[in-house]
């Protein structure tokens, strides 16, 4: 029997549970206590201040299921076989206690031992100058050296801004050729599918001073990330992550709710998959306090929601059918996260009202931005003016990234900075009249349309938000 999400998630817990790992939930997708972070990203996000040494950590050495939002890997999501928008990290942490020993040999003994991946499939990488991690992995965990892959700062070293920073060790697993690309350079580092990374591995030994000077830290730390979806992938030997046991399941209800059918059709697949990834993120977002708006991680949510809706129309669906899939998320995840469960119907209202929104326009944007796309044919244009996507924007909704999609579907683009100098414009003709862009409709109307029992659920987390513009 293949091991399904919700069984790798407990062994892995319970294994650093053995090593003694203080074990906690995931924290919020929300960042607590953090403006330089939009939406939780990685494990140990909500753990800085145990690595920066700004507060005590409870113990040494922990482990998390953390629910983690990368917007950036949006465009990769039914493309590639290993990245979603939403996922969850498996992590585990050392504050100053173990090092890289440890964490190699534990990484090691996870994926051999208690997961069982066959040894002849699994690579290593280490960053190129890190020749105590090379040892490690050649001398005692016995991985040939035409086994372990030196790359380079942007692959493995971890590092953002001043402070704690460190090289990176990552385990793969070798899927075989039939997943691999035609370079002759094909291996682990590779972006094709065939050798795909699963555990990073951070050591987090070096402090960079403002003259850029890499300090050796006293008590050095360890931060891993495993995606859970990817081991999943792994072990139940399916194409990509959108065909393991919880994913997979989600994807039928899709299906099912569009009346089509999956692998049928490559371009199908690709919205198939989007629709899949992007319910699972918006339901995960709605849960922790995300509520839709145009800005920050309000405008995140918005995003995903309407970027789903749009390719729910590809696929022919002309009614709302986005909140009609939270019970398939809950069904898969209520279970590990509560917090989904607790707040099912206030997560389907406002996704409901979001999409309804939206609906209201959506034929009307893109029957606009088609008469554009012709227009520009004709001319031989290339970039839509700023004027005409901001108008896509604000009189229709439509997010920008979601008219460079369909634009860039032609082989087209858009003029990003003239789109700018229009919001821009709109920021300061908000700010004469009086009235607060931000706060502007939005956010009180789809309050307004959730009755109030439901309101109850919506925990404020907008106070705290960064006023960032996505
Ligand atoms: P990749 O190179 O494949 O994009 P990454 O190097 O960006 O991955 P890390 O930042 O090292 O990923 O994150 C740690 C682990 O989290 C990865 O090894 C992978 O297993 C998982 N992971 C990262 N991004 C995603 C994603 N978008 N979807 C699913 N899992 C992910
Ligand atoms: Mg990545
Ligand atoms: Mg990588
Ligand atoms: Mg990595």
């Amino acid at each position: 029997k293949k091991l399904g999400v919700n069984e790798i998630r407990s062994l892995f817990l319970d294994f650093f549970k053995e090593k003694d790992h203080l074990i906690v939930s995931s924290y919020p997708l929300v960042p607590e206590n953090d403006k330089s972070l939009l939406l939780i990203n990685a494990g140990m996000a909500p753990l800085k201040p145990y690595f920066a040494g700004l507060e005590e950590p409870p113990n040494k050495r922990m482990a998390t299921c953390q629910k983690c939002i990368r917007t950036g890997d949006i465009e990769n999501v039914g493309k590639t076989a290993r990245h979603a928008t939403f996922f969850e990290m498996l992590g585990n942490f050392s504050f100053g206690d173990y090092f890289k020993t440890e964490s190699i040999l534990w990484g090691w003994e996870f994926a051999t031992e208690y997961l069982k991946m066959p040894i002849d499939k699994l690579w290593a990488s280490v960053y190129h100058e890190d020749d105590e991690a090379y040892d490690i992995w050649n001398k005692k965990v016995g991985l040939p050296p035409e086994k372990i892959v030196r790359l380079g700062k942007e692959d493995n070293f971890w590092e953002i801004g001043l402070g704690p920073c460190g090289p990176c060790s990552e385990i793969y697993y070798d899927r075989g050729e039939k997943y691999g690309c035609d370079s002759a350079d094909c291996k682990p580092g590779c972006e094709c599918d065939r050798y795909i990374e699963f555990w990073n591995h951070v050591f987090t030994q070096f402090d960079k001073d403002e003259a850029g000077n890499y300090n050796l830290l006293p008590n050095p730390n360890i931060d891993t990330g495993m995606g859970l979806e990817r081991v999943a992938c792994i072990m139940q030997d399916v194409d990509s992550i959108y065909d393991i046991d919880t994913m997979s399941y989600i994807l039928k209800k899709v299906c099912e709710e569009l009346g089509i059918k999956y692998k049928e059709n490559v371009k199908n697949d690709i919205s198939i998959c989007i629709i899949t990834d992007h319910i699972r993120s918006i339901s995960f977002l709605i849960s922790d306090g995300v509520i839709p708006s145009n800005e920050g991680r309000g405008y995140v949510l918005r995003r995903l929601l309407r970027r789903a809706a749009r390719h729910g129309k590809l696929l022919g669906k002309n009614d709302l059918f986005l909140y009609k899939l939270v019970d398939a998320v809950i069904d898969m995840f209520g279970d590990a996260y509560e917090e989904l469960k607790e707040k099912k119907s206030y997560i389907k209202k406002v996704i409901e009202v979001e999409e309804e929104r939206f609906q209201e326009t959506i034929n009307q944007g893109l029957e606009i931005l088609n008469g554009y796309i012709l227009d520009m044919e004709k001319s031989d244009e290339i970039n839509l003016s700023g004027e005409k996507a901001f108008k896509l924007y604000d009189t229709f909704g439509f997010p920008l990234e979601l008219t460079k999609e369909i634009l860039q579907e032609k082989g087209m683009d858009l003029k990003e900075d003239s789109f700018q100098e229009e919001m821009a414009k709109q920021r300061s003709r908000a700010r004469s009249a009086r009235t607060d862009v931000d706060t502007k409709g939005w956010k009180e109307d789809v309050l307004a349309s959730i009755n109030k029992d439901l309101q109850s659920n919506f925990i404020g987390y907008e106070e705290t938000e960064t006023k960032t513009t996505v």
